[in-house]
């Protein structure tokens, strides 16, 4: 008749409930946070990947194409000139008595030579063309579609720029010269080793015929 006699309540114990609430809200941070640092260190082993690669590919002393970079350029040519049949030149300069400027002047002045010697290949040549140290004072130079007379216009242009160099390094005056060999890809050869050995051949005889010249593969 409306007088409260009892009261009567449920309750709830959910302590453990918050407890494992709490408990996922930080597993959750703590996995979102390990996801972004996952991302970042997956963006720098690419990076990473990516130097490598270059690097296996770079003449650390000069930042030109050591042999494997250039061999790569090369065989891409070949498949070019596959599809296209225009030829291709290949030109290998050698410093003329480099062994002296290490001996007079030191190592250091020696790979300060080669730097420059980089420097001016670079600033002659058609961005289109590739150079490469293919040796300790060998350089290497990839001229696409270019026919004979265009490469030895090339060679010639960097012998003469070589030659009338002076080089300044240690309060020392430094001249020098190169010898070049050059050969052109064509239908008659077989493959690129053949023509590489070419060029070669012509560089020697650049050598054995006074240095600081040119001979190309047609008079070698
Ligand atoms: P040639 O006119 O017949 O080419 O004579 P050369 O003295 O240039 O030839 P040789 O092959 O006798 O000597 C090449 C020298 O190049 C020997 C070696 O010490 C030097 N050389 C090779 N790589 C490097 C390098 O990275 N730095 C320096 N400073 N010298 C190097
Ligand atoms: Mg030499
Ligand atoms: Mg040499």
């Amino acid at each position: 008749n409306g007088t409260i006699t009892h009261f009567l309540a449920v309750k709830i114990d959910d302590t453990e409930r918050k407890r494992a609430e709490e408990q996922l809200k930080l597993y959750t941070a703590k996995l979102e946070r390990s996801n972004t640092i996952k991302d970042s260190l997956i963006g720098e082993l690419q990076e990473l990947k990516k130097k490598l690669e270059v690097s296996a590919k770079t003449d650390p002393l000069t930042g030109l194409n050591n042999r494997r970079g250039m061999m790569e350029k090369v065989d891409y040519e070949k498949l070019r000139f596959d599809r296209s049949k225009r030829p291709f030149a290949f030109i290998i300069g050698d410093i003329d008595h480099f062994k002296k400027i290490n001996d007079t002047y030191g190592h250091d002045a020696g790979d300060f030579i080669l730097c420059q010697v980089a420097h001016h290949f670079k600033d002659t040549l058609r961005g289109q063309d590739t150079i490469c140290r293919w040796g300790g004072e060998e350089f290497f130079v990839l001229l696409p579609e270019t026919d004979l007379n265009g490469a030895i216009l090339l060679a010639e242009k960097l012998r003469a720029r070589i030659e009338k160099e002076i080089f300044e390094h240690n309060n020392h005056t430094l001249r020098i010269t190169m010898s070049f060999g050059l050969s052109i890809f064509d239908e008659s050869y077989q493959d690129i080793d053949a023509c590489i050995k070419r060029a070669d051949e012509c560089l020697y005889k650049a050598k054995a015929s006074g240095r600081n010249r040119v001979v190309s593969c047609e008079e070698a």
